[in-house]
C-alpha cells in the first residue's frame, strides 16, 4: 500500500514539475547575452476580453497588476476574441550599451502593438501587425522584429498587445545582434530550397502533362502551385514580397488558397486512385464536398477571413478525412499506387498534428512543432510523385492490354511491330509474323450468343500465351483476329509453330468445332518496304488459307498479288 501511495505521490511530483516550469523570472538580465534567450520565462500575461485597455493604462498600477506570470510552457490560446497583453523586462548589467532584437515568431498576427518603457518614460513603440502595411514593421521580415537599445544598467519593460482573429501564438525570443543576421540567412536558404522544391517539380509535372496529357498530372500540377502559394503566404513571404502594401488583400489570400488547394487535392487524388471506379459513393462525397467549397471561396471577400475560419476548419477536416478514406479504400482494392499515397499523408499528418496542437496551446513552440507540418508536407509531396509513376506506369501497361483476353493489344502490337521490323533489317536478325483470324466466328456468335463467343476468344488468348515463348509474342489484332510477332525466327519454324497451334486450337476446342486459318510470312521470304507492307502480306496469306477452306495455314509467296478489297473498289475501277 505505502509504495503505491508512494509512487503516485512521485507521479504527481513529476507531472506538477512537467506542467509549471515554475513562476515567471522577474527580469531579463543581457550582459554578455550570448545568442539567443527564450522569453517566455520572464513573460506576465493578461487577457482583456473586453478591450478596454489602452496605452493610457501602462503607468497605471492596477492594470500592472492584474498582469500573472505565465505558467504554461507558451503563451498560445488558439482562437480567441481578446486582446492578448503580454510584458516583459529587460535589464543590462553590463558596463556598455547593448543592442539586442527581439523575435515573435508567429508572422499571422493581426495587430501587434508595442510600447518600450524606461522608468515611467515611454522610449519606443510600434503599430504594426497583419492587417497593416508591411512597411509599420521596424525591420523588414517575416517574423515580427523589434529592436531595443539599452544604456549601461538601464531596464526597460516591453508590453505587446496582440489582438487577432486566427489563432493567438505568442512565442518571444531575443537575439543579440551578431546572432540574428546568420540564423535569418540559413533560414532563408532553406525557404529558398523548400520553394525551389516546388518549383521544380512544378516544372516537370508541366512537362509530363505535355508529354503524356494524362489529366492527373494536370491536377497535380494545380495542387502544388495553390498549395506551394498556401505555404508562403502562411510563412509571411508572400506579404514581405509579393503584396507588401495590400494587407487586406494578403488575409484574404491564406483561406482562399487553402481552399483553393484543397479542391485540387481531392481532384487530384480522385483521378490518382481511379476513385470513379472504385468506390461511387466516395466519388460522390468528393463532388459534394467541392461544391460547398466553390461558394465558400467565392464568398471569403465579402464575408471575410473571420467569420470562415470555424467552417473553413471543419471542411478541411471532411476533406482531410475523405483523402484518408479514399487512400484506404484505393489500398484495400490493391490500387499499387495507394501504398505511397498513404504514406505521404502520414508524413503529412504526423506534421500537421505537432503544429496543430501547438497552435492549440498543447505543445510547446519549437522547431520541431513550428516546421514539422512544412516539413511534412515537403515529404508528402515525393511521395504523391512516387505515387502519380506508379499509377502511369500501371496505365500505360493497361492501355497496352486487351481486357478480354489479357493479351497485348492492336496499339502495342502496331509498336512491337515497328520495332522488330527495323531490327530485322540485319542479315542475322530474321522475323516472322503469323496472322490468326477465327473461322466462321459470325455464324458460332449467331448459334451460342455472344457471351459463348466471349469465353471462346478467352481460351484461345490463353492457348496462344501457354504455347508462344519469348521472345515471340501473341496480341490480340482486333475482334477474332490475332497476331504473333517471331523475332529471330525463320520461315520454316514458324510454319511448324503455326501448325502446331492451329492442331492445338483444332484439338483443344473440338467440342465446341472452333478452328483457326493462319497466314504465315517471314521477312527472308521477299523484299518488304515497310513494317505495314510486312503485315499485309500476312494477311494476304491468311485470306488464301480462308480461301483453301480454312482450318489451315498459308505461307506468304514472293509472286502473291495483293488481297482483293472486301468493298469491292478495285484499284484503277475509276480510271
Ligand atoms: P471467316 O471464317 O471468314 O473469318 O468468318 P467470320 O464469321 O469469322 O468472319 P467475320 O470477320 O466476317 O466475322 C467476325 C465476327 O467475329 C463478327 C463478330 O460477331 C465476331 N466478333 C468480333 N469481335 C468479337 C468479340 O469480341 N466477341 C464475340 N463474341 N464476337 C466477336
Ligand atoms: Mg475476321
Ligand atoms: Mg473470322
Amino acid at each position: 500500500m505505502a509504495f503505491w501511495k508512494f509512487t503516485l505521490a512521485s507521479l504527481w511530483l513529476v507531472l506538477l514539475t512537467l506542467s509549471q516550469p515554475g513562476l515567471a523570472k522577474n527580469h531579463l538580465e543581457i550582459d554578455g547575452l550570448e545568442s539567443v534567450v527564450d522569453v517566455t520565462p520572464y513573460l506576465h500575461v493578461l487577457e482583456d476580453p473586453k478591450r478596454e485597455f489602452t496605452a493610457d493604462d501602462l503607468r497605471d498600477g492596477l492594470f500592472n497588476a492584474r498582469f500573472e506570470p505565465l505558467y504554461r510552457g507558451a503563451a498560445n490560446y488558439g482562437f480567441s476574441r481578446s486582446d492578448w497583453w503580454v510584458r516583459f523586462t529587460v535589464k543590462n548589467s553590463g558596463a556598455k550599451a547593448d543592442k539586442v532584437t527581439f523575435k515573435l515568431d508567429y508572422p499571422l498576427l493581426d495587430y501587434v502593438d508595442v510600447w518600450v518603457l524606461s522608468g515611467k518614460e515611454q522610449v519606443q513603440s510600434w503599430e504594426t501587425g497583419n492587417r497593416r502595411p508591411f512597411g509599420s514593421r521596424p525591420i523588414r521580415h517575416r517574423d515580427f522584429l523589434f529592436p531595443l537599445t539599452l544604456a549601461a544598467g538601464e531596464q526597460q519593460t516591453v508590453y505587446m498587445r496582440v489582438r487577432t482573429e486566427g489563432p493567438v501564438n505568442i512565442g518571444l525570443s531575443l537575439y543579440d545582434q551578431h546572432t540574428l543576421l546568420p540564423k535569418i540567412e540559413l533560414e532563408y536558404m532553406a525557404f529558398g530550397a523548400y520553394f525551389g522544391g516546388f518549383l521544380l517539380l512544378a516544372l516537370c509535372i508541366s512537362l509530363l502533362y505535355l508529354v503524356d496529357r494524362h489529366l492527373a498530372f494536370l491536377y497535380y500540377l494545380t495542387y502544388i502551385l495553390s498549395y506551394s502559394s498556401y505555404m508562403m503566404a502562411f510563412n509571411g513571404l508572400a506579404f514581405q514580397y509579393l503584396w507588401p502594401d495590400a494587407p487586406e488583400f494578403g488575409q484574404i489570400s491564406r483561406p482562399v488558397l487553402l481552399t483553393l488547394s484543397i479542391i485540387f487535392l481531392l481532384q487530384f487524388s480522385r483521378s490518382l486512385l481511379g476513385i470513379k471506379r472504385l468506390s461511387p459513393f466516395l466519388h460522390r462525397a468528393v463532388t459534394s464536398l467541392q461544391l460547398i467549397l466553390v461558394p465558400i471561396l467565392l464568398s471569403v471577400p465579402f464575408i471575410g477571413y473571420g467569420n470562415l475560419v470555424m467552417p473553413l476548419a471543419v471542411l478541411n477536416l471532411m476533406a482531410l478525412g475523405l483523402v484518408l478514406a479514399m487512400g484506404i479504400v484505393a489500398h484495400i482494392r490493391g490500387e499499387a499506387a495507394a501504398r505511397y499515397y498513404l504514406m505521404a499523408w502520414s508524413v503529412f499528418l504526423v506534421g500537421l498534428l505537432l503544429y496543430l496542437l501547438k497552435v492549440f496551446g498543447l505543445l510547446p513552440h519549437n522547431f520541431i512543432t513550428h516546421y514539422g507540418f512544412q516539413v511534412g508536407s515537403f515529404f508528402e509531396f515525393i511521395f504523391l510523385s512516387a505515387a502519380l509513376g506508379v499509377r502511369v506506369k500501371q496505365l500505360r501497361h493497361q492501355s497496352h492490354i486487351d481486357p478480354l483476353t489479357g493479351l497485348a493489344n492492336r496499339r502495342h502490337f502496331d509498336e512491337e511491330l515497328e520495332a522488330e521490323f527495323d531490327f530485322s533489317a540485319r542479315p542475322e536478325a530474321d522475323l516472322s509474323l503469323l496472322v490468326i483470324d477465327v473461322d466462321n466466328f459470325k455464324k458460332f456468335n449467331d448459334e451460342f450468343g455472344h457471351a459463348i463467343g466471349d469465353q471462346v476468344l478467352r481460351e484461345l488468348g490463353r492457348i496462344f500465351k501457354t504455347r508462344i515463348r519469348r521472345p515471340g509474342a501473341a496480341y490480340r489484332y482486333g475482334g477474332e483476329e490475332f497476331a504473333v510477332l517471331l523475332p529471330r525466327t525463320g520461315s520454316e519454324e514458324a510454319v511448324i509453330l503455326a501448325e502446331r497451334l492451329r492442331d492445338h486450337v483444332a484439338m483443344d476446342m473440338a467440342h465446341k468445332k472452333v478452328s483457326i486459318s493462319v497466314g504465315v510470312v517471314s521477312r527472308r521470304d521477299d523484299n518488304f518496304a515497310s513494317a505495314s507492307d510486312f503485315f499485309d502480306a500476312g494477311d494476304e496469306a491468311l485470306y488464301r488459307a480462308k480461301d483453301r477452306g480454312r482450318d489451315c495455314v498459308a505461307v506468304h509467296r514472293r509472286d502473291a498479288a495483293p488481297k482483293p478489297d472486301p468493298t469491292g473498289d478495285v484499284d484503277g475501277a475509276l480510271a
